[in-house]
């Protein structure tokens, strides 16, 4: 692999771990997933885990994901091994009641681990920016299966009017990738040290936008894919040049190669390809103080009314959420956070609201995959059938199924016990109700 001259002077290691990375650049990435935990399963069971993760499991090649069932059920998530120390993080910290933003979101990495550790009482804002790159964020939200979510596709500026509104903001900035350079060829082809300088204005103008809306006492998690200092223990400096705050202390598993690094009150968390089993990642945590005190909701936003369906969920939802119709879809999301929904939908662009149920048009149901792919589903509910995996990818394809009868009007298909979504028996037909942005185009012989 030919790197680029100025990356490797730029690398801000000792000797001995500039070997070890550049050998480590040279060497097959470490395959790795993390399983859903609202959704146990037995595949990967044996595979050995990832130290610093209890639901990441590393594999000893890459399987063809997309001919697999139950990644398109939500079982697993395919994530590098160094991204989900996240959840070292978050598993010392109390989320109880708290309302988390994950602000770079997509495809969903991040945001999907993070809901892993929410309790049931606690919110995850999910944003991204990139219209196209929100869409994929949203498929992955729907896959993990949880109400308690809510998908945003704003700029960060766009977050002004939430001035201390976050006990938690996660910032996986969009940065110069360099640790993605053995698994993605075009990550060496873009590298320029004018494109690390961009990136570095862009991470402080990410910061700036969005620090305000922390609370005072609140979290902040700024991680990387990336080794230079501009982007990591500079920005970590910035950050503390401009903003009270200090670090936040948590258990993890030593003798695994993370590398510790300080600066200033703050320490951040290197991982190496090469020296620890996953590809580049740099993360820090800290507390914020000064913040703004959580701002009132404005009368206007207080005023207004959500209108709610009148069908009853508990039917088929384990949870005691309300139903909201906006835009005449029914909604199943968590009443506590009524007002943050509203401030949500006044200022901002959700794309997806808890778990969408569906639409009730004339009095009958036409239900929405979301439901389908909730971790909070009573199954029993509807007819359901469980089919072979040749037959789970004729449904992904989206194509007709045709026998089984024991579905005669609405009903699930199943894989190993999960679903994957509707099909619907209208006379001898069965409609298959699979999105067909989501569909499998992929033919196997
Ligand atoms: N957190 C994600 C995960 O774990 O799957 C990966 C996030 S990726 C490192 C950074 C994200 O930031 C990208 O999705 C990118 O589209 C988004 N982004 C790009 N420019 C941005 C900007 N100016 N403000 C906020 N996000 C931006």
């Amino acid at each position: 692999m030919k790197l680029p001259n100025q990356f490797i002077e730029s690398i801000p290691f000792s000797s001995e771990l500039k070997k070890k990375l550049l050998s480590g650049l040279e060497q097959k990435p470490a395959y790795s997933v993390r399983l859903n935990p609202f959704k146990p399963s037995r595949r990967f069971k044996d595979e050995d885990s990832v130290p610093w993760s209890k639901n990441g499991k590393y594999l000893t090649e890459r399987p063809e994901f997309i001919s697999d069932p139950l990644f398109h059920s939500g079982v697993y998530y395919s994530q590098e091994a160094s991204s989900m120390f996240l959840g070292q993080i978050l598993n010392s910290t109390d989320l109880s009641n708290k309302i988390v933003l994950d602000l770079c979101a997509a495809p969903g990495g991040k945001s999907t681990l993070i809901n892993s550790f929410l309790p049931k009482d606690a919110l995850l804002v999910a944003n991204e920016v990139i219209k196209s790159r929100s869409w994929i964020l949203k498929e992955n939200m729907d896959k993990w299966g949880s109400s308690n979510v809510i998908v945003t596709n704003n700029d960060p500026s766009e977050f002004e009017h939430f001035l201390g509104f976050f006990d938690a903001v996660v910032v996986d900035a969009p940065c110069s990738g360099e640790g993605m350079f053995r698994k993605d060829k075009k990550a060496i082809e873009e590298w320029s040290v004018k494109n690390v300088d961009l990136c570095c204005t862009r991470q402080k103008r990410i910061l700036s936008d969005i620090i305000p809306t922390i609370k005072d006492g609140g979290i902040l998690i700024y991680s990387t894919c990336t080794f230079n200092d501009k982007e990591n223990r500079e920005n970590l400096k910035w950050i503390q040049d401009n903003y009270e705050v200090e670090n936040l202390n948590f258990e993890y598993p030593v003798n695994e190669g993370i590398i510790e690094l300080q600066e200033g009150d703050l320490k951040g968390f290197q991982f190496l390809p090469g020296v620890t089993k996953g590809e580049g990642f740099f993360i820090s945590a800290m507390r914020l103080f000064g913040g703004r005190e959580k701002i009132k909701i404005p009368k206007r936003i207080r005023k207004l009314r959500l209108e709610e369906w009148d069908g009853d969920s508990l039917v088929f939802l384990e949870n005691d959420n309300k139903n909201y119709i906006i835009n005449e879809m029914i909604h199943n999301f968590p009443e506590a956070f009524e007002s943050v929904l509203k401030s949500i939908v006044w200022d901002l662009k959700p794309i997806k609201i808890g778990c969408q149920v569906g639409q009730s048009i004339k009095g009958k149901m036409k239900y929405s995959h979301e439901l389908a792919l909730s971790n909070e589903l009573k199954k029993e509910s509807f007819d359901f059938v469980e089919v072979s995996r040749e037959e789970a990818i004729l449904f992904l394809q989206k194509k007709e199924l045709v026998g089984l009868p024991k579905i005669t009007s609405w009903g699930l298909i199943m894989y190993e016990n999960q679903p994957l979504g509707w099909v619907k028996r209208v006379g001898n037909r069965l409609n298959n109700y699979y999105p067909k942005e989501y569909r499998i185009r992929k033919e196997f012989s």
